[in-house]
């Protein structure tokens, strides 16, 4: 049995890079034989860029939303959020406890930080939280706690997969050796060649910290508003236009078939109209979203129910997994077993 682990940071409205690259991808992956998936809300994580109650309130019920709509089964996969399985700061602590600073230094996301202070002239930590400096912590913590094996991600989160390798592997050299065995699976990366980064409004990665996103559930008139505002290049219509260096291109491609795909690449040669191009983008995700939007406006106007099926989520997963494997890691590293 292979365990998958899908999570989405409740920052903000999911948007077609999160549909693109996590959702779509993982609704089909849970179809398979042999797959125990979990899915959560990750809200801990959101603390880290958000500190509005509201809009962290607001993104979980709309994420939770958008995972329903886009066919989750919450009776045969783990769904859940995160915060209502609190065993993930517990472990967060006994992890946090062995990992290296020295490791988490290297992380990306507070690299990523250092370097932005240190363009502006600032000190390397300026406005840097020890939230963002331990997040991988927290990461390893949501993979170890239900030993996952595989985490499909993107490539800039392959680091933070390989840092839960290691924090792993350190606990199990540390406690494991006495006892006899592995306390935690070492989880491995998933990279899908064929899943896209996509690219926001203005020509950067789509990002919900960026502003820069097309909400996936917008309505079909602001969809096609905001499709008609990607950034482009100046060509006019009849100039050959380079499909490999155009926004409008790869968000096509990431929605159509191959066929589909192939003719856009020849009417880019051949010079079509941006005009065109963005109506036939918009033409080919609205084909693709609208059943899902139905769906989406009809579970979003019924908030009850979703808690429902978070917390009973929640409640299963720390009954199955998260409290008895707790209890045993308490003793494993001497406190005492709450059970
Ligand atoms: P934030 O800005 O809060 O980090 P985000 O929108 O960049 O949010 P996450 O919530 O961190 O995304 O990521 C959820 C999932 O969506 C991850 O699997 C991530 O790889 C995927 N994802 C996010 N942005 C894109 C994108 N532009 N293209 C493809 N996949 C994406």
């Amino acid at each position: 049995l292979t365990r998958v682990l899908t999570g989405i940071t409740t920052s903000g409205t999911p948007h077609l890079g999160n549909y693109v690259g996590a959702i779509r991808p993982a609704v089909a992956a849970s179809r398979a034989p042999h797959v125990e998936s979990f899915y959560f809300l990750a809200d801990y994580h959101a603390l880290i860029k958000v500190q509005d109650p509201a809009r962290v309130q607001r993104s979980t019920l709309e994420i939770a939303a958008t995972w329903l709509a886009c066919g989750l089964e919450p009776d045969k996969v783990w769904f859940y959020r995160q915060s209502d399985v609190p065993e993930v700061q517990e472990l967060t602590w006994f992890l946090t406890c062995v990992a290296g600073k020295g490791l988490l230094n290297r992380a990306h996301a507070y690299k990523a930080a250092v370097d932005k202070n240190r363009e502006a002239g600032e000190d390397d930590d300026a406005g840097v939280s020890a939230g963002l400096f331990m997040y991988p912590v927290l990461m390893a913590a949501d993979i170890l706690l239900f030993n996952a094996n595989q985490v499909p991600v993107g490539r800039d989160q392959i680091q933070h997969i390989e840092m839960a390798r290691d924090i792993g592997q350190r606990f199990n050299h540390l406690y494991g050796e006495a006892a006899g065995k592995d306390y935690f699976v070492l989880p491995e990366a998933v990279i899908d060649e064929n899943v896209a980064t996509l690219p926001g409004l203005d020509g950067r990665k789509m990002s919900k910290s960026y502003d820069n996103t097309i909400p996936l559930f917008a309505p079909r008139e602001t969809l096609k508003k905001l499709i008609y505002s990607i950034v482009t290049d100046s060509r006019a219509p009849g100039e050959a236009k380079d499909a490999d260096t155009s926004n409008v291109f790869q968000l096509y491609q990431a929605f159509a078939s191959h066929e589909e795909t192939a003719a856009m690449r020849r009417a880019f040669a051949d010079g079509i109209a941006w005009g065109e191009a963005k109506q036939a983008l918009f033409e080919r995700i609205d084909r693709e979203i609208s059943p899902l939007r139905e769906k989406y406006d009809a579970l979003i106007a019924q908030p009850a129910h979703i808690e429902t099926i978070l917390r009973d989520g929640a409640q299963r997963l720390r009954e199955r997994y998260a409290r008895p494997t707790l209890d045993a890691l308490r003793s494993a590293v001497g406190l005492r077993d709450l059970s």
